[in-house]
């Protein structure tokens, strides 16, 4: 970490920042540490980008993204006044957390093991956590968290399928926590729900605390155009826009507009890559477990494994030496497992390759 400054605010020494998995420049790398797609977008997304290049970049865009909210209400059968947009889903993440879970006095809950974003934000915001432990299984302990949010909390953020687990719970887990805090928001991250997971958006309307959340990050290849949205009750939206129009008035550029757009509309395009990361999934996990692996049951694009015999930041700098990038996080509890992208049938070939070599030298 680098010295605090004279200048700071006094919050600035005090934060811990989310730190990314890396993107080294490495030649022939595999890169299975951060979730992308393998796949490049749909060709539709270039053809978007580059006409909206063409025309109009000297504009400021909409700053309500009516387009993309649009698109987004088409695809999950919403009015706009149901969406939100943001530059990336984690931008959407924070405007929520200050937008819903800053209740002085307490707590919001979130699983111990789940994407590390969640903690930063509620440090930044100066919200308090309740950090409810996964069960023995790594799975959220539904019951547990049920109880605890009917005692009174600033909210529940969960991601669904969870990171970096992988595993996701039912719609019926999902009801029973956002019937345990009926006056606080339920947030559900859905950043992977498109690899086998269940979408709570069909709850929206029963559920006025339900607030959504999605990337096009992950399933529609296009982690580097930074388009993510929320959807909800119109007064969430309200709430969010409110935030949103204190910090960015134009979160969505042109450019990443035209993709947004017409990305969500190819569905085509959508389910073909969808169905190729499960079927390179399913294959995987059967060789992994075939190389000795313990593999958890996974709902999106990763798996989550650990092998009995080789310790598993070892087996990440080996594979490192080989040119094939892993993701390792060295917390309590989930330190000797590797949490593996999914990627092309040959990076997961050179994957594969890369670790039966390993384990023939040692
Ligand atoms: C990748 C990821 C995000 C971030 O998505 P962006 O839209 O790229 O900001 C959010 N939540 C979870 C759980 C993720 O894994």
């Amino acid at each position: 970490m680098t010295a605090p400054s004279l200048f700071w605010s006094p919050l600035v020494a005090t934060l811990h920042p989310y730190v990314p998995g890396e993107q080294p420049r490495i030649a022939g790398l595999v890169k299975l540490n951060t979730n992308e797609n393998p796949y490049p977008p749909s060709q539709a997304v270039i053809d978007a980008i580059t006409q909206a290049a063409a025309d109009g970049l000297e504009r400021y865009p909409d700053p309500e993204s009516l387009a993309v909210r649009e698109a987004v209400a088409r695809r999950h059968g919403l009015t706009v006044d149901q969406v939100f947009a943001g530059n990336g889903s984690d931008e959407v993440l924070a405007h929520a957390f200050q937008a819903f879970f800053c209740h002085p006095g307490q707590a919001l809950l979130v699983p111990d093991i789940t994407y590390s974003f969640y903690r930063v934000y509620a440090q930044l915001y100066g919200i308090e956590l309740g950090v409810m432990p996964l069960d023995e299984g790594l799975c959220v302990d539904v019951p547990a968290l049920a109880a605890r949010a009917a005692q009174g909390c600033a909210g529940i953020v969960l991601a669904n399928p969870n990171a970096p687990t992988g595993q996701g719970l039912p719609l019926a887990d999902i009801e029973t926590l956002l019937q345990a805090c009926p006056d606080r928001v339920v947030l559900v991250d859905e950043a992977y729900v498109d690899f086998g997971g269940t979408s709570a958006v069909a709850l929206l309307a029963r559920y006025p605390n339900l607030l959504v959340v999605h990337t096009l990050s992950k399933s529609r290849a296009l982690a580097g155009l930074r388009v993510g949205f929320a959807m909800g009750q119109a007064p969430l939206i309200d709430g969010l826009t409110r935030v949103k129009d204190s910090f960015n008035s134009y979160p969505l550029d042109r450019l990443a507009t035209a993709g947004a757009v017409a990305a969500l509309d190819d569905q085509a395009w959508f389910d073909r890559a969808c169905a190729a990361v499960i079927a390179s999934r399913e294959q995987l996990a059967q060789q992994l477990t075939a190389l000795g692996f313990e593999v958890l049951p996974s709902q999106a694009n990763f798996l989550f494994v650990r092998h009995p015999a080789h310790d598993a930041a070892r087996l990440a700098a080996a594979l490192r030496e080989r040119a094939v990038l892993v993701r390792h996080f060295s917390q309590a509890r989930i330190a000797q497992y590797l949490r593996i992208s999914i990627g092309t049938p040959a990076q997961c070939d050179r994957l594969v390759s890369a670790l039966t070599e390993i384990f023939k030298a040692v």
